[in-house]
């Protein structure tokens, strides 16, 4: 059964190979979705949307500038006639320890994940509003409920809560509008977010303390973003989702 037949798909930060954006593009698209990339690099995003499949697109965009977002919105409308689903996938982080975080650290890590999840969200409320119905679903992370201790340092910890925040209080805005609003919470998973930084000892010791004893594959986040993104999840709304291998029971 496929379970996005026709709903149109935007995935922020998507044109990683091995992320879970692209794993979400592609699931998505594998259920009938079209889905448009979004990210910080042209070529990047389009390549990424050409191996989903034909009719999926690829646009530039910065989630940290509002303009970038509108205009973004403004052409996946113009290109595709519509909008369903919003997964505010982008982030960074950095493993820092508290008294190292400088300001620029501070803005980097919170504007791409919390910033760049309101903005991108209010360029595509408008729409979602009109047709009285959609789904935002955001990335935050485990570090935001246990306080980090995996890879990223306290700012990514916080910029994660504050994501679950949002999402929460979008979630009790948008109901009245037909609109979804729900976080996932991944635990450890292989991708490229951590640029090499991620030593042997660090990673052994993350293993030891996920009771499923492996990492998450970016499929097993992009299963619960077609979840969440599709009406399998109808009344669902300002939820969080752990997709952690049981790091955290709570
Ligand atoms: P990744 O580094 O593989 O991909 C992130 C993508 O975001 C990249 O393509 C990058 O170019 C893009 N990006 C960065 N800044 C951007 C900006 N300003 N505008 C648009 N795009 C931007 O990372 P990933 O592991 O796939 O992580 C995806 C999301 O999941 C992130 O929000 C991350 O914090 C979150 N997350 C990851 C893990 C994990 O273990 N991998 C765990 C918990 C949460």
């Amino acid at each position: 059964m496929k379970l996005l037949d026709g709903k149109i798909a935007i995935i922020t930060g998507g044109a990683s190979p091995r992320g879970l954006g692209k794993a979400t593009a592609q699931l998505f698209a594998d259920h009938g979705a079209t889905v448009a990339i979004l990210d910080l690099d042209a070529d990047h995003a389009a390549a990424a949307a050409a191996d989903l499949g034909t009719g999926h697109i690829g646009l530039p965009c910065d989630v940290t500038k509002k303009d970038d977002c509108i205009a973004a919105a403004k052409a996946v409308l113009a290109a595709l006639g519509g909008i369903d689903i919003l997964v505010n996938n982008a982030g960074i982080t950095q493993p820092l320890k508290l008294m190292e975080i400088e300001a620029e650290n501070y803005d980097a890590v919170t504007d791409v994940s919390l910033r760049g999840t309101l903005y991108m969200s209010q360029a595509v409320i408008p729409t979602l509003r009109e047709q009285k119905s959609g789904s935002i679903v955001n990335m935050s992370s485990v570090s935001a409920q246990r306080g980090g201790g995996i890879f990223g340092g306290p700012h990514y910890s916080a910029a994660k809560a504050g994501v679950l925040g949002l999402t929460k209080a979008m979630a009790r805005e948008l109901a009245p509008d037909g609109v979804r609003s729900n976080a996932i919470c991944p635990g450890f998973i292989a991708t490229d977010i951590t640029a090499g930084k991620l030593t042997a000892a660090m990673k052994e010791q993350v293993l030891a303390g996920i009771p499923m004893g492996r990492a998450g594959e970016a499929s097993d986040v992009a299963g619960c973003a077609l979840f969440l993104a599709s009406d399998l999840s109808a009344y669902v709304t300002g939820s969080e989702v752990d997709v952690n291998g049981g790091s955290l029971i709570h």
